[in-house]
């Protein structure tokens, strides 16, 4: 049994690789560090691999207070019983109230390792964080029942509470580098590993992730067919930007699935999003409504994306789509 009372802080588990801090682990940080702050708590990051000391310095200047280190040759690639046991001693000695991960390939993975063999609670995939203060416990808020309703869970009676996000989710804070932190090394032991890692291979992407684009050209339904979305290409290009798409463009086979924002796609939060031919259903939303600016173009005035919109724009995505083309085009020369 858990004595709950022994737990207090928040971790967050740093996903690196090769030397390079996952921006969904500073993302968290970002939300961890409010949490903490609304609990009144330091803020703690687990940092695991091989050579990786020296990214203490950035993750204090992202928002934590103490940094735990566990560097170790042994530890260089990811693989689940190490760093599950890594995870789990940092765990029991210092007893976070809450373990915060990024919901992506490593901590999906990891989280259900550590949680199950910590006998604690998991909710995967949140949207949103927050505290209860009465119960002291963390809300855990994400999509359930095929996305109809959003559901907030909460473990009060095991610890630590540990949840995974989505990248792109949370914000990050700006760096700060006169923030000050405590960095403290971990040693543990060497385990068993069956797992061996004997090479690694990066595939090249021909098109920039579209999670990381600072500027989106999506299309929906509204833009009537697969060869219309090659305007939404040109627009992308003259402004440095990726092409995405809400589900019924997917569904209707004009694009790859890949390319889809919302619930069951890509979470995004780019500086500029157009949103061109899509109603705005609740589904999609929640994949792109922490944009920065949202450029909305519809032909139905009252069309649920004007709620969110920055800019609406009333009209034919056909017509007004080469005429922003044409006009950022002239601007460029
Ligand atoms: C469990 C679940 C998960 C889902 N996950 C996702 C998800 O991840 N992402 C997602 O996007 N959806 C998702 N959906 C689907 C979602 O509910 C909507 O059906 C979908 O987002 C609608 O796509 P749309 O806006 O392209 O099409 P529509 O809703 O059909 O909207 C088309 C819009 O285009 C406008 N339009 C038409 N012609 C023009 C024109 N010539 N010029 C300008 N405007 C025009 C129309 O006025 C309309 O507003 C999910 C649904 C469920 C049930």
């Amino acid at each position: 049994m858990f004595d709950i009372k022994e737990y207090s802080g928040v971790a967050v588990f740093i996903e690196q690789f090769q030397g390079k801090i996952a921006l969904v682990s500073l993302e968290l940080l970002g939300a961890g560090r409010i949490l903490a702050d609304k609990l009144k708590v330091p803020l703690a990051a687990f940092l695991i691999g091989s050579q990786v000391s020296d990214l203490a310095a950035e993750i204090i200047q992202s928002g934590a207070d103490i940094v735990y280190v566990v560097d170790k040759s042994t530890l260089k690639d990811y693989r689940t019983a190490s760093y599950r046991q890594a995870v789990e001693k940092l765990v029991l000695k210092y007893k976070p109230e809450i373990l915060l991960l990024g919901a992506t390939t490593m901590g999906r993975d990891l989280g259900g390792a550590v949680a199950t063999s910590l006998g604690t609670g998991l909710t995967a995939d949140c949207t949103e964080l927050d505290i209860d203060e009465a119960a002291r416990a963390l809300k855990q808020t994400r999509p359930a029942f095929g996305g109809n309703i959003m559901a907030t869970i909460m473990t009060k009676r095991n610890r630590p509470q540990m949840a995974t996000v989505r990248p792109r989710v949370m914000a990050a804070r700006p760096k700060d580098p006169a923030r000050q932190g405590k960095i403290i090394q971990e040693e543990v032991l060497d385990i068993d590993e069956k797992v061996k890692v004997l090479d690694f291979i990066c595939q090249i992407k021909s098109e920039a992730p579209i999670e990381d684009a600072e500027i989106i050209v999506s299309g929906g339904r509204g833009m009537g067919g697969a060869k219309n979305f090659s305007l939404l290409k040109e627009l992308a290009d003259i402004l440095g930007g990726v092409v995405a798409s809400s589900r019924k463009a997917v569904d209707a086979g004009w694009v790859p699935a890949s390319w889809q924002i919302g619930q069951t796609g890509k979470t995004v939060r780019p500086k500029i999003y157009f949103a061109c031919g899509i109603s705005g259903a609740v589904q999609h939303l929640v994949g792109m409504q922490g944009s920065d600016v949202i450029i909305a173009i519809n032909q139905d005035k009252e069309a649920p994306i004007f709620k969110v919109a920055t800019y609406p724009i009333v009209g034919d995505v056909l017509q007004v789509v080469p005429l922003l083309t044409k006009l950022f085009r002239e601007r460029q020369s």
